[in-house]
């Protein structure tokens, strides 16, 4: 069972009876929560003096898988304990989406208001629910591969009218295929772990010779990205059909850069340097099966895109998306409110694209969106964008004026999908930068 997982077309036919909009909880959820009993997310987590394990978002508490299982609240379920009493989901993750989606719904049940078998045993009730301001959130993953794309048009138009030439933004590939570079998973780190300034090299236009020092202009990447499921093996192709069948969930993604390092050392092997000393992720996996509610119609493709690209439905994701600077005398600034669904090309076409040539990915593996940018400059997903290069300073409610991100403040990015009264929220990814070592 675990480590492949056959795709069949049955499974497309979905039966989330967890993503019911008429469920209720007997667990409180408040007003405006992201994590509603329609959510579920999966994520890792550690009390004091306890060891990492697995845990599911409900309300303000997790649900702690471990002791659900010991308690004897899962039975019929594939999992040993061994899935749970984990610092990773990717034990569970191995056995694929159906079993995944079905151990989802079995949650579901158990926290539906309705439902006596838990709720009303208060002993039990205490030992598996922990408050979230009580735990330390880990990274949920032990990423394999990460791969980050660059599927925002106006993202990839900005940054071409910024360094090339404005009247042909687009590099003549653009619209053919999303372009993209494999990262480094190392250095992918939690919602909560601050980062260093990084040190490189870089050299401005008016130096004659590169110098070597902290870098002068830091900035976040607003993006979005996915955890896969098991992939096919070495030499087969998954389709934008079947790629959802290989997507776990999704997280909020600060995809760290250098820009001075980045515009000196990127040529002509892509970033290097400029972009493996961080990259910040949320810490609750919202599975693809929640955001199925939110989907939206994708971008229209002109020229038309090659078969083994197309895909059929609404394929983009509605995910309401901002940013927040936190400057150290603790205001909160936000400075753009973007969404996910401004992306140019699909995370089943990013799948596709990426396993086109028989590249086998693997249970674990990250794949990033690439900075969101949507059309007007309160969208924009970075500062190099939202200053225009440094040249339009945003101001902070302190005074102070930012055209990068300053040593000792903090990036706050949030997401959540609403519609219909329900909002299926993906928590925060907070960062604070600390000065270079
Ligand atoms: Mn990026």
């Amino acid at each position: 069972m675990r480590g492949t997982v056959i795709f069949t077309k049955t499974s497309v036919t979905m039966n989330i009876r967890a993503n019911d909009p008429n469920r209720r909880s007997w667990v409180e959820v408040p007003k405006g929560s992201d994590f509603p009993i329609q959510n579920l997310p999966f994520g890792v987590f550690k009390t004091q003096g306890e060891k990492p394990r697995v845990g599911v978002a409900i309300g303000n508490k997790i649900l702690d898988l471990k002791a659900l299982h010991v308690l004897g609240h899962l039975p019929n379920q594939p999992f040993n304990i061994n899935a749970f009493d984990t610092d990773s989901l990717n034990t569970m993750m191995s056995y694929g989406k159906k079993i995944v989606r079905e151990f989802r719904n079995r949650i579901s049940d158990l926290l539906e208001e309705n439902n006596p078998e838990l709720r009303d045993n208060h002993n039990h009730v205490a030992q598996v629910l922990v408050e979230q301001a009580e735990a330390e959130m880990l990274l949920p993953v032990q990423i394999g591969d990460y791969t980050d794309f660059y599927s925002s048009i106006d993202h990839a138009t900005n940054v071409g009218k910024m360094f090339r030439d404005p009247e042909n933004a687009l590099l003549p590939n653009w619209k053919h295929l999303p372009v993209g570079y494999h990262g480094r998973s190392s250095s992918i780190v939690s919602s909560g772990t601050a980062i260093h300034r990084p040190k490189g090299q870089s050299k401005a236009p008016d130096q004659e010779l590169p110098s070597f020092g902290p870098c002068k202009l830091l900035d976040f990447e607003l993006e979005t990205g996915f955890f896969t499921f098991p992939g096919k093996p070495l030499g087969h192709s998954i389709s934008t059909e079947e790629a959802d069948e290989y997507i776990f969930g999704m997280v909020l993604l600060n995809d760290w850069s250098a820009r001075d390092i980045q515009t000196w050392e990127y040529v002509p092997l892509g970033p290097f340097l400029a972009k493996n000393f961080a990259s910040s992720i949320s810490s609750w996996v919202v599975t693809l099966d929640a955001l199925e509610p939110f989907r939206t119609k994708g971008a229209t493709q002109v020229p038309a895109v090659l078969p083994y690209l197309s895909y059929q439905g609404e394929k983009n994701i509605d995910i309401h998306l901002e940013v927040i600077i936190q400057t150290p005398d603790g205001n909160d600034n936000t400075i753009s409110n973007s969404n996910n669904k401004y992306m140019y090309w699909t995370i089943e076409q990013q799948l596709a694209h990426h396993t086109v040539n028989g590249c086998n990915i693997r249970c674990g593996d990250f794949l990033g969106s690439g900075t969101i940018s949507g059309p007007t400059r309160d969208t924009f997903g970075s500062m190099l964008e939202l200053t225009w290069k440094g040249t339009q300073p945003l101001k902070m409610k302190d005074g102070s004026e930012r055209k990068f991100i300053n040593d000792n403040d903090t990036v706050v990015m949030r997401g959540y999908c609403e519609k219909d009264g329900l909002r299926i929220g993906f928590g925060e990814v907070k960062t604070k930068v600390l000065p270079a070592i």
